[in-house]
């Protein structure tokens, strides 16, 4: 009989050690679906499991047995050097780890030398895998990957006392993770959901989690993390319609623009539907995905602008995602039309990322790594508020002088306060207040700020920045030894330091790496 294992299951859900009011207020809502399925299915399996999800607050150590044998850390990059630190804190008292998540797909070369085993695609078959197996890979951790998602995954039903748990932690709004397709069948170069494929899960696994819901939670609120929701739009709607009653459940979901005609957006508004989150991306760019098809510059902020300010008439929440430094990028316009678009749509939440190479998520950072643009930003500052690649057509100063611009536009008082009146429901109102000012501006616009003066007078920072050299400016160094806490003192020798072309030298390689020969669990 297979030995009973002693499992911790850890959903990174912040960086490191952490007190602002956003992540109090929202941080046990931002966790992800994985940790709780891999969690079931090692339960299923018959092993002792504990999960924690990391906000910033909890002492992991005391929250996982002292004897753990295998502990699963779920990564964003952003968390990267907090999962390795933890690796090494856990393998130091016996532990194999192994790491999944979004670094373990864009960084698996280097999450390597501090895991036993990196997970790409996880489905069953691979924690049975990891399980029997069981064992320390070192200095050289495993990379094993399915070849694609599963096909199903357990639903809120079996994993309920993983969301209950979760849930207990937020304090004031609670909110459930729920899927109804994985991947995308659009093609968005930059985004790591582009190179994989569009998988709508069954009908009846969605009826059954809305409908245990509903018993569990006396007004539900539901997010769905696909990457794209609605994709198949009617087929949705008619799984809600038919278990929910109207009002009974509020969504959230992202989706893109080109899905959201007004007939659609009004039956979403009489689902429930209280936040959507579309993609716009570029003023120049991405036409299919915004309905605007050849529209661009200003003429493309008007269409868009009008098709956001219909949404927001049916639906209280609406967050936009924008993408700064893409290629196609230059000047003032992509920063100045933005702010026209905020004039004319006050109601939206504006969401800023830059544009950065996240290893091998998605193909065109071959190109990339292949230009040698790529810098080697430490993952600690790698999340969407820190390019890692030089902007095509902008010096390094004439980018941050604009996104400081755009940004203290978009988070000034005013601004917020317009926000605040375009939004018909409390909850919106506040959370666009409460992030407005917590993480965007007072968090964004102070880093931005601090990078921007640095560039001027910091001459370590500047050489990197101009890849002049590849040693990490001590400024970041000092961020990350701050952050970390007492974590810092776990960080395994080397961490900080990474080679942003790995994805480039593993595709020269003449091997294939264990990722593709385990594709045998399809
Ligand atoms: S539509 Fe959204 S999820 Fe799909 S590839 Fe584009 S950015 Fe990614």
């Amino acid at each position: 009989m297979r030995h009973k294992l002693s499992i911790g299951i850890i959903d990174l859900v912040a960086k490191a050690p952490t007190r602002t009011m956003w992540m109090r207020v929202m941080g046990a809502n931002f966790v992800s679906i994985m940790p709780q399925v891999v969690a079931t299915w090692c339960e299923q399996q018959g092993h002792d499991v504990t999960l924690v999800t990391y906000t910033g607050r909890e002492n992991l150590i005391a929250q996982l047995p002292t004897q753990v044998d295998l502990v699963f850390i779920s990564s964003f990059t952003e968390a990267a050097l907090l999962s390795y630190a933890l690796s090494n804190l856990f393998r130091s008292r016996g532990a194999v780890t192994a790491l999944g998540g979004p670094h373990a797909r864009c960084y698996p070369q280097d999450a390597q030398k501090y895991f036993d085993y990196v997970l790409g695609f996880t489905d069953k078959a691979l924690i049975n895998e990891v399980t029997r197996d069981c064992s320390q890979h070192r200095p050289v951790g495993r990379n094993l990957s399915a070849s694609h998602h599963p096909v199903d995954l357990p639903g809120a039903r079996e994993r309920w006392k993983f969301i209950e748990q979760a849930l207990r932690k937020a304090p004031l709004i609670k909110i459930v993770p729920l899927l109804s397709s994985l991947g995308c069948p659009y093609s968005c170069e930059f985004c790591i959901d582009s190179s994989v494929r569009f998988q709508p899960l069954a009908p009846e696994a969605m009826k059954d989690d809305l409908r245990l819901l509903l018993t569990k939670i006396k007004h539900p609120r539901v997010a769905w993390h696909d990457p794209n929701f609605g994709v198949r739009f009617d087929e949705c709607m008619d799984v809600i319609e038919e278990v929910v009653p109207p009002g009974r459940i509020d969504f959230i979901a992202e989706s893109t623009l080109s899905l959201l005609s007004e007939a659609r957006v009004k039956r979403l508004a009489h689902n429930g539907f209280k936040a959507l989150l579309p993609g716009i991306e570029s003023w120049f760019e991405l036409g299919k995905k915004s309905r605007t098809g050849r529209s661009s510059g200003m003429d493309k902020v008007r269409k868009v602008s009008d098709h956001v300010n219909m949404i927001l008439r049916h639906i209280p929440y609406v967050q936009t995602n924008h993408i700064f430094g893409l290629d196609r990028d230059h000047g003032p316009d992509p920063f100045e039309l933005t702010k026209r678009f905020l004039d004319l749509s006050p109601g939206a939440f504006p969401a800023y990322s830059m544009l950065s190479v996240f290893g091998q998520a998605a193909p065109q950072n071959l190109s990339f790594q292949r230009e040698n643009r790529v810098m080697p930003i430490p993952f600690h500052f790698l999340s969407n508020i820190q390019m890692n690649m030089k902007p095509k057509n902008y010096s390094w100063s004439q980018f941050y002088d604009h996104l400081i611009d755009v940004t203290t536009y978009s988070y000034s008082f005013r601004m917020i306060l317009r926000r605040l009146r375009a939004n018909g429901e409390t909850i919106p109102r506040w959370l666009n207040v409460v992030r407005g000012l917590s993480s965007e501006r007072f968090g964004r616009v102070r880093y931005f700020t601090e990078i921007s003066r640095r560039l001027e007078t910091d001459r370590e920072l500047r050489r990197f920045f101009e890849q002049e050299t590849n040693d990490i400016p001590r400024y970041f160094i000092e961020k990350i030894r701050r952050d970390l806490g007492h974590f810092w003192d776990w960080l395994p020798e080397g961490a900080i330091h990474h080679n942003p072309n790995a994805y480039l030298l593993s595709e020269n390689r003449t091997s294939p790496p264990e990722s593709i020969v385990r594709s045998s669990y399809a």
